[in-house]
Order: C-alpha cells, then structure tokens, then sequence
C-alpha cells in the first residue's frame, strides 16, 4: 500500500461522486490497495472513460 499517496489524498465519507471518481482514477494508478467500488466503475462508463487497471504491486 503507498502510504505515501494516501496520506496526501484523504477521501471523506461523504464526498461526492465527482470527488470519489477522481480519488479512485489516481488511486488505481498509485496505489492498488482498493479496487475501484461498482458504483465509480459506473460512472467511468457512463462518462465514456476508460476504467483503470487497478495495480497488483501494493
Ligand atoms: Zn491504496
């Protein structure tokens, strides 16, 4: 896990889904600790954005 990453980009409980997909889209390529939650993969493709292979280094 790239503690380093997660220190700096703190995600609130309650952020919107905005502020989720992008968390998740620089997450993926940082860090691969979590993987991207239904609800953000979604969104990616309703948005037409490639979804991100999550990392499988951390
Ligand atoms: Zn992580």
């Amino acid at each position: 896990m790239n503690t380093t990453w997660h220190d700096g980009h703190v995600l609130g409980q309650g952020a919107p889904l905005d502020a989720r997909v992008d968390w998740h889209v620089e997450h993926a390529s940082a860090c691969g600790c979590r993987a991207l939650p239904a609800s953000v993969v979604a969104e990616l493709e309703r948005r037409g954005v490639p979804v991100p292979e999550r990392r499988r280094d951390a």
